[in-house]
This record gives structure tokens, C-alpha cells and sequence, in this order.
């Protein structure tokens, strides 16, 4: 959907998704659920696909999770979910690779972490036997380094190569340095060990924005293999929304980033799915892509002293939200619609105007009555207790009017 410009990579194959080589860039998010409940992770992994999340991780820490992990994916073909699972390991994912095939055969790629695969001697053959499981199944794989479990070894090595340096740079400089020294020197290691280049992805997350950028910008610069972008421990709330979309937003830009996670800490008992939508509202307010039709509000002001108009916008992106599956499923373009909901007359009217169909209500003071607008002419006026079921209803039929039916197959 747009002409920006995209750092030119591989393309990696994830069962039907591509990640890279100028596809759309995909949206992922990873379960809370302990995977080996398998029925949990499933209803999981269920609501975040039918969120919009095109791939999605699930731990494996435990031969009980590896055991369970065929059994989510067979319990998602029965819920008619195909969305492709990925394992993600630390410390003991070559053993569990090994004792459980059919747990490395239902995942659709891996993902290592350099920094726990093993310590010393042990960390060369486990890391090679992941590779190899890796490649005897045809999987990809991601090398996901994180500044939380950075490969010790390696950090020394370089702080102490710095410290003997005529100018040494800062402790930070080092530290970032180290973050994308390993992943490509592990990505290396990858394809000596018989993992071909297009099976790769990497990611270097940390969780400080200027860091993060200035480490994509480097590993951009430094390689060729997709990315997958994210900014570690966001944290909760408006913070963690924050600072994902302030170091995201920028690596976007600059056409940095083929696959996004933001990784949000639920509120208790909150929704892991919101992690899906903020990613997508990231891709789609930047115009990279599109998945639902956007809802324009204006944030209201003493024009506005009822919450009225507040309960329809929030009525109206929900109603969207919930018809999207299937208006997907039956009308083509659908996703790229805008729809205005607007306080009062000041911007109202112009606001509605430029949306595919927008609502003008009323402000304090003003003629009840709400103007509609459709493809920037009025159609209609509506008044009185049922303004928001019926614009809803004038949605609906805009929808099945202005999109192109799908054929069915
Ligand atoms: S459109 Fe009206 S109600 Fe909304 S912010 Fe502007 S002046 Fe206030």
C-alpha cells in the first residue's frame, strides 16, 4: 500500500508467510500461557490469530511443553487455525529438539537465543544441534539475541579489547556493539553448521529506544537478513505503547524492520491481543499496511460536554473490530476504509467529508441532529435515542455498497 522505501533483504519463508524480501511486514505476538497446557495455549494462540497476529510464538521449556506442542497445533487444524507456531527455546531447546521430533516437525521455525544455548565448551555443540535439527526439519530460524542474556563471553572480550584501546568508547558503544557482534557472528556460525542464508532472521532487542535504534541501524548496515524488530520489556500501559512506537516508528522510516512484536505487559487478567492491535496501528497509521478500517475521532473539548460522542467512537471501532473477519473474509479493499466520528460542526462536517463515511454530532448547543457523510457528499441526517445503531447499520451497508464481493472459491 505504499512506495516507502525498504532495506533490501532475504526473503525467509515461515510456512505460508514470508518475512523479508520486500513482503509486507509481518505482525507477530507470543503467548502467556504455560504451552503445556495444550488447550490454553490453543484458545491463546486462537485469539491472537483471529486478532491478526501472522505468526505467533509460544514458549518450550519443558519436555512437558515439548510434549504438548503437537498437540496445540493438531488442536488448532481442528479449530480451523493455521497460523504458524514458533518455539521459542533457551538453555535447553537442543534437548528438547532432539527428544521431541514431533514438537521440531510442528513448529515452523525456532527461535535460538546465542546467549542461552550453553556456557563455554557446551555452548559451540549445543547451539550446532539445534542448527542441525534445524535444518534435518527444514526450518527456519530466528537468532534472537537480548541484552537481558547476552553472551557473557563475548561482552568481556570486547570490553577487554577496549579498555586496551588507545581511545576507548564508552562502556554503552561496547555493550551495543557486542549486542550485534553476536547475532551475526551466531547467524555466521548458523551457516557453517548447514543452515542456508534465506532461513535466517535476526533480531538484537534491548530495551532503551535510542539503543534500540542505534543497534537495528548497525545490524541493518552490517547484513543482510530480515529483521525482526521489537523493543524488549516495553512494559505496561500507555508506557509500553510509547516507547515500542517511538523506536519502531523510526526504524520504519528509515525501512528498517520485516517483522514487528511489541511486548506489552498485560494488565492483570488484561488482554494479550492488544499487543496485535497496537502492532497493527503502528504498520497502518504509518501507511505501511493496512488490516482494519480506521476509525477518525476528534478528541472532543468544551463543545462536547456529554460523553455521547466519546461511547459512539468507542461503539464504532469496536463494531469494526468485531465485523472485520468476516467482512475481510467477503469484500476486497475493505481495510483501507476511514470512518469519521466527530464531536461538533467546527471539523465535523470537513472531517466526515474527507472519511469514506463519517458522523458529525452534535455539540453543546446545537441542533440535535447528526449529518452523515458518504464519499464526501451528506446522505442522510440522523436524530433522536438510536444514532448509534443506526449509523452502524449505514456502515454495514456502505460496506457491502462500495467493496467488491470476493469470489468464493
Ligand atoms: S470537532 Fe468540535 S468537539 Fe471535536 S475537538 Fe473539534 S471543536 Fe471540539
Amino acid at each position: 500500500m505504499s512506495a516507502h522505501p525498504r532495506r533490501q533483504s532475504l526473503a525467509v519463508r515461515v510456512g505460508p508467510v514470508v518475512i523479508g524480501g520486500g513482503h509486507p511486514i509481518v505482525v507477530q505476538s507470543m503467548t502467556n500461557t504455560d504451552t503445556a497446557d495444550a488447550e490454553a495455549t490453543a484458545q491463546q494462540v486462537r485469539a491472537l490469530a483471529r486478532t491478526g497476529s501472522e505468526l505467533v510464538r509460544i514458549t518450550v521449556n519443558s519436555a512437558e511443553a515439548a510434549a504438548a506442542v503437537p498437540k496445540v497445533h493438531e488442536r488448532l487444524a481442528q479449530l480451523g487455525v493455521d497460523v504458524p507456531l514458533i518455539g521459542d527455546f533457551h538453555f535447553n531447546g537442543h534437548k528438547l529438539l532432539r527428544e521431541h521430533p514431533a514438537c521440531a516437525a510442528a513448529l515452523a521455525k525456532y527461535r535460538i537465543n546465542p546467549g542461552n544455548v550453553g556456557r563455554g565448551s557446551k555452548r559451540d555443540p549445543q547451539f550446532a544441534e539445534m542448527i542441525e535439527i534445524a535444518c534435518r526439519h527444514d526450518k527456519p530460524v530466528r537468532i534472537g539475541v537480548n541484552w537481558g542474556s547476552l553472551d557473557q563471553d563475548l561482552l568481556t572480550r570486547l570490553m577487554d579489547e577496549n579498555s586496551r584501546a588507545a581511545e576507548p568508547r564508552p562502556a554503552q558503544a561496547v555493550l551495543r556493539d557486542a549486542i550485534v557482534t553476536s547475532a551475526i557472528a551466531s547467524a555466521t556460525r548458523a551457516r557453517e553448521f548447514g543452515l542456508p542464508a534465506e532461513r535466517i532472521v535476526l533480531s538484537a532487542k534491548v530495551s532503551g529506544v535510542q539503543d534500540l535504534i542505534a543497534v537495528y541501524r548497525d545490524l541493518a548496515a552490517r547484513c543482510d537478513y530480515p529483521l525482526h524488530l521489537g523493543l524488549t520489556e516495553a512494559g505496561m500501559g500507555s508506557k509500553g505503547i510509547v516507547a515500542s512506537t517511538a523506536a519502531m516508528a523510526v526504524l520504519l522510516q528509515e525501512g528498517i524492520g520485516d517483522t514487528i512484536r511489541v511486548s506489552l505487559t498485560p494488565e492483570p487478567g488484561g488482554d494479550r491481543s492488544q499487543e496485535v492491535i497496537v502492532a497493527q496501528e503502528i504498520l497502518q497509521t504509518m501507511g505501511l499496511r493496512a488490516f482494519v478500517p480506521m476509525v477518525v475521532a476528534c478528541p472532543g473539548c468544551g463543545r462536547t460536554t456529554s460523553s455521547y460522542f466519546q461511547q459512539l467512537a468507542q461503539a464504532i471501532q469496536g463494531h469494526i473490530r468485531h465485523r472485520m473477519p468476516a467482512w475481510s473474509r467477503d469484500y476486497e479493499g475493505v481495510e483501507e476504509m476511514t470512518v469519521a466520528v466527530m464531536g461538533c460542526v467546527v471539523n465535523g462536517p470537513g472531517e466526515s467529508r474527507h472519511a469514506n463515511i463519517g458522523i458529525s454530532l452534535p455539540g453543546t448547543g446545537e441542533r440535535p441532529v447528526a449529518p452523515v457523510y458518504e464519499d464526501g457528499e451528506k446522505t442522510v441526517t440522523l436524530k433522536g435515542e438510536h444514532i448509534a445503531e443506526e449509523f452502524q447499520d449505514l456502515v454495514e451497508r456502505y460496506v457491502a455498497r462500495r467493496y467488491a464481493r470476493r469470489s468464493t472459491p
